[in-house]
This record gives structure tokens, sequence and C-alpha cells, in this order.
């Protein structure tokens, strides 16, 4: 058994955001990483590869160059957590045990969910942007496509970056409008969702890009199987009597969001909720039950915008509130919710949605420079040159630029204690 002051595990977005604020506050921490992957991707980059704007290559950086150097890397995942000897079994067989653990490995895109998806990605014209690798196929069929059938699927919440499934629609409508072949191309929305996006402001803009395009709206309807080599795709969708169809469309191009859910490991461990996730407080971002233990990103069970943008600021809290428990000092780091998810309604026109807990819209900027719920070409800038910097030179290296987290002294310090029952 090694020990460690904190073990992180998963170094995507937030695994080595955590430790990139744990480091800038105390240099010293001995910390250990679990991560298997040799890349790291930039994911939100992965709609402009699917748009033809980003190269795959900028969107993928080698694992090694991004942890510090201070950190040791256990190439290996983690294989079951024993938080009551506060250890993390690897798969490696290595036992690593810590005065605190971060979990941070993301979710689990569930493409076996769906009979006949998984052996036929990348080809019959069948692509996800969610897919590590495949966001360049999506851009050859949208250059490909002349006439027939484009659908794009959305499955049932929670997934990563919820606008992501229409993003990649509308980029595709705006390719085929400006090489005169959209009117020969019928495009189908199918999502599980009940609205086009859960938070009102900004679906009145969504609703005129819609009509622009002329695309098939199709609301509780869920995609559940698919026949790759016909080129046929069923569903289900709910009625309004809340009985439920089963309905098939022919298409030439299929764009799949999969359905999402929690990583395996952490399904079956004692750190999970009742549906999988990691069961933390939504303001400190430290475990329900086991007090030394904390969670950010796609795994965490709270209810904000699953996004790079929620990281952001989710991993200066864990890191200040992680670094008052190990010194005995109360917590007073909290996060509002906030996750961003920026809309390419167009090629060089993003609709800004930004939100806390509950929906409550927050921008970042003042009105009159970004007005969210409009198209705005300066978002499209944001998000094309300027947040990828911040992504990788900022975020990553525990410059916490427009993420300081907001402060409580009276947080209640015990509530775990009323949980450990549970
Ligand atoms: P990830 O970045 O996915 O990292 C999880 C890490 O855990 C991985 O490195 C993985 O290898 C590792 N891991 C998994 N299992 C184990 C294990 N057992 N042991 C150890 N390590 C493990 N966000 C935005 O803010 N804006 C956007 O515009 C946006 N667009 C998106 C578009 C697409 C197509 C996609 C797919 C995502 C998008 N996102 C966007 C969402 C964003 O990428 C995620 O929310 C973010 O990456 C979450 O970070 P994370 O660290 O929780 O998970």
């Amino acid at each position: 058994t090694k020990n460690y002051d904190v073990v992180v595990i998963g170094g995507g977005a937030a695994g080595l955001a955590t430790i990139a604020s744990l480091l800038k506050r105390q240099p010293s921490l001995k910390i250990a990483l679990a991560e298997p992957s040799d890349q790291h991707y930039y994911q939100p980059g992965w709609t402009l590869v699917g748009g033809g704007v980003f190269k795959q290559a900028s969107t993928v950086k080698n694992m090694a160059d991004l942890i510090p150097a201070a950190v040791t890397w256990y190439k290996s995942a983690a294989a079951s957590f024993q938080p009551e000897l506060n250890q993390v079994v690897l798969q490696d067989n290595s036992t690593l045990s810590y005065r605190a653990l971060v979990v941070a490995m993301g979710l689990k895109l569930d493409w076996s969910a769906i009979p006949g998806l998984a052996d036929n990605l990348g080809q019959h014209g069948v692509t996800s942007n969610y897919a590590p690798g495949l966001a360049p196929y999506t851009w050859q069929l949208v250059q490909q496509l002349q006439q027939g059938t484009a659908i794009f699927t959305q499955p049932p919440m929670p997934i990563k970056c919820a606008g992501a499934p229409q993003k990649a629609m509308y980029l595709s409508c705006d390719h085929w409008l400006r090489h005169h072949v959209l009117k020969n191309i019928n495009v189908h929305f199918c999502s599980a969702g009940a609205a086009i996006f859960g938070v009102a402001d900004y679906v009145p803009a969504l609703q005129q890009y819609v009509k622009k395009y002329a695309i098939n709206l199709n609301l509780q309807t869920n995609l559940i199987a698919l026949d790759a080599s016909s080129q046929t795709a069923y569903f289900r969708q709910t009625q309004a009597d809340g009985s439920s169809k089963d309905i098939e469309k022919h298409f030439d191009m299929l764009h799949v969001t999969p359905p999402q859910v929690a990583p395996d490991v952490l399904r079956q461990s004692l750190l999970a909720d009742n549906a999988g996730w990691m069961n933390v407080f939504p303001d400190t971002l430290q475990h329900q039950q086991w007090p030394n233990v904390f969670a950010l990103g796609d795994c965490a069970n709270t209810p904000n915008a699953k996004t790079a943008a929620a990281v952001r600021k989710q991993a200066p809290v864990v890191a200040e509130n992680l670094i008052k428990l190990l010194t005995n000092k109360p917590m007073q780091a909290v996060y509002d919710g906030y996750g961003s998810c920026p809309l390419t309604v167009e090629r060089g026109k993003i609709v800004l949605a930004e939100f806390l807990y509950g929906g409550k819209v927050e921008p970042t900027f003042p009105k009159w420079l970004v007005d969210g719920t409009k198209p705005s070409a300066l978002s499209w800038f944001l998000k094309e040159k300027m947040l990828p910097p911040l992504y990788w030179y900022a975020m990553l290296k525990g410059h916490e630029w427009l993420a300081t987290p907001s402060y409580r002294d009276d947080l209640p310090q015990d509530r775990h204690q009323k949980n450990q029952l549970k």
C-alpha cells in the first residue's frame, strides 16, 4: 500500500483542474493520480471538429505532458473503492491509501444500450461527435450528403453538454444551406426530452433556427435500436395520452448521442447514490457519507449541466474545501451550479446558455456585450478562439480566471455524520 495526502481518480478535465488548483494552494501535497488513458481530450472542441472548423488533433494532448511533475501517475483504472479503509484498489492491483479522495472519473457512454449501434459507429452513415475520434467522420458525412434524410438523436437526461446533439445538427444544416442542398435534405431532430432545451430563456432563439433550417422536431422520441446495413433507425415515441408508439425512419446520415450512465466501478461502490453517481453535497462537493471524499465533473450527482464550464467552477471549490478538511478548518467554498452550453446555431454565431442550479440564467458578460439568449458573433469568437486556451493554459494550470468560488461562513460542517447510517 502506498500512502498519499490526496488520491485523484480520473485525469480528465475535472481531475487535472483539481490537481492544479490543489498544488497552487499547497505545493507540498503528496498527490497520486489514477488514469488509464495516454490521451487527454478537449471534448468541447468535438462539436467544431464535426462542423469542419477544428482539426481533431487540436483537441487531443498526451496525458503525460499535462500531469504536473510533482504528481505520481498510476496509469491504471480504479477497480474498487474502499472508503471504510481510506483506500482505492487499481486494476493493476496497486492499493493507494489517502487522507482525502477526489473522484473525477467522468461518465460512461452507454453505446451498447442501443442494439445495432456499437458495431456500426463510423460506417453506413452512423456517427457521433461523442465518440472519441469520430467527429471527423461527422464532417465527412456532412460534406458528402447531397440529398436524403439526416437524423440527429438525443437520449434521456442526464447527458454531458445537453446542447451538443443539436449543435451538431445546426452546424450541419448551415453547411447544407450554404451549399444549396438543404432543400434536398430532410432533417429530423429526435429527442427523448419534452423540450428542445432545458432552460426556457434559450428556446425561442433555437426555435428560430429549427424554422430557418426546416427541421422536423420530434420530441419525446427516443432511439431504441438501429439496423445500420439497411440504414433504419427505430424510435419509441411517447404520445400525448402517455401511451407509446414505435416508429421507424430511414436515414442516410445518423448522428447519435448515446445514453449516458455512471461508470460501473462507481455504481457498484459504497460511494454511489441510487442512480450510480457520486453522492455529494451540491454546494461543497463533499461526499454525503464519507467526509474525506469529494467529487466533481460528470460523475457527480449534482444537478448542474454536465460541462467543462461547470468543472472550471467546481475545481477551485473542491481544492479549497479539501485543504480546509486536511487542516481541520471549516469548509467555506460553495459551488453555485454554474454550467454553460455554447449552442453553435450557425457557423460564426452562438447562443450562449449560462445558468446555475435550477436553471437560473447567469450571464458572465453584461447584456450590451453579449445577450446570451440571442445568436452572437462575439460568443462564437469566444468559443473558437478564447475557450480552448482558457482550458489548456488556465483551467488545467490552476489559474482560476472566471472561476472564483463563493464563500459562506454558515455552512453546516457536520451534515455528513447525520447521513452516515443511510
Ligand atoms: P472527462 O473529461 O470525460 O474525464 C474523465 C477521465 O476519467 C478520463 O480521462 C477517463 O480516462 C478517466 N477514467 C474513466 N474511468 C476511470 C477509472 N475507472 N479510473 C481512473 N480514471 C478513469 N463542455 C463545455 O463546457 N462546453 C461545451 O461546449 C461542451 N461540448 C461538448 C461536446 C461534446 C461532443 C462532448 C462529448 C462533451 C462536451 N462538453 C462540453 C462536456 C465536457 O467535455 C465534459 O463535461 C467534461 O469533459 C467533464 O470532465 P470530467 O473530468 O468529469 O470527465
